[in-house]
């Protein structure tokens, strides 16, 4: 398996390294309804290692042997400067610039594991389960509101707007930095939007981050 580094848009290299891959679940409403979710009352959080980074223009791969796997389309954010227990004002300063990932989720392992109340890793965690696109620059998005989308074969599946999220993107990294310190090149995933679904083979995905960057990626 090729080693993850993370791009700029234009194909440079980005010198940092990837750390680790700080994640929220929940973080819009319609998203948690549609798995009958209740809404948390504290920012849901898990980690992602670093081992599940992959370029996401590679064809998807994923375990085969452990129920579906679904997508879920999120707004990634390269943090560039260390934050530990950070005000908003160092948050927002350390944020580096913004793409797109895939949060892949193996849904029937997470929903056993949700059962049981244990960690939610195995669903999670796994090798490639976070496709990441390339970055660009935070400067080239708008500041207060950004809009992604997902489109598989051609049809929108995924609509994204930062204005739905329950915790927003600056408090959100606050508040992570609170629990874990985040280092330069980690990667803050912001929550996913509602229309998630299960990848099938053959499948073409396209993501769309404002008119900014724009990657297509295959399901093997
Ligand atoms: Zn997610």
């Amino acid at each position: 398996m090729p080693e993850y580094q993370h791009h700029w848009k234009d194909g440079t290299p980005v010198h940092l390294p990837l750390g680790k891959i700080v994640c929220i679940g929940r973080n819009y409403a319609e998203h948690a309804r549609e798995l009958n979710n209740p809404v948390p009352d504290e920012p849901l959080l898990f980690i992602k290692p670093s081992t599940s980074a992959v370029y996401i223009t590679r064809p998807l791969d994923f375990p085969r042997d452990r129920g579906e796997v679904h997508f879920e389309t999120e707004l990634a954010v390269l943090i560039g400067r260390p934050l530990t227990n950070a005000s908003a004002s160092e948050a927002e300063n350390a944020i580096l610039g913004y793409g797109l990932a895939l949060d892949l989720t193996l849904r029937d392992v997470q929903s056993r594991l949700k059962d049981k109340g244990q960690p939610w890793e195995r669903a999670k965690a796994f090798d490639g389960a976070c496709p990441l696109s390339p970055f660009v620059g935070k400067d080239r998005l708008p500041r207060d509101r950004i809009h992604f989308t997902l489109d598989i074969d051609g049809q929108r599946q995924q609509s994204g707007d930062t204005h739905d999220m329950l915790n927003p993107i600056v408090p959100l990294i606050a508040f992570m930095s609170s629990q874990f310190t985040l280092l330069p090149g980690d990667v803050v995933l912001t929550g996913t939007p509602k229309g998630v679904g299960p990848l099938v083979s053959g499948q073409t995905l396209s993501l769309e981050l404002e008119n900014a960057l724009f990657v297509e990626t295959t399901v093997v």
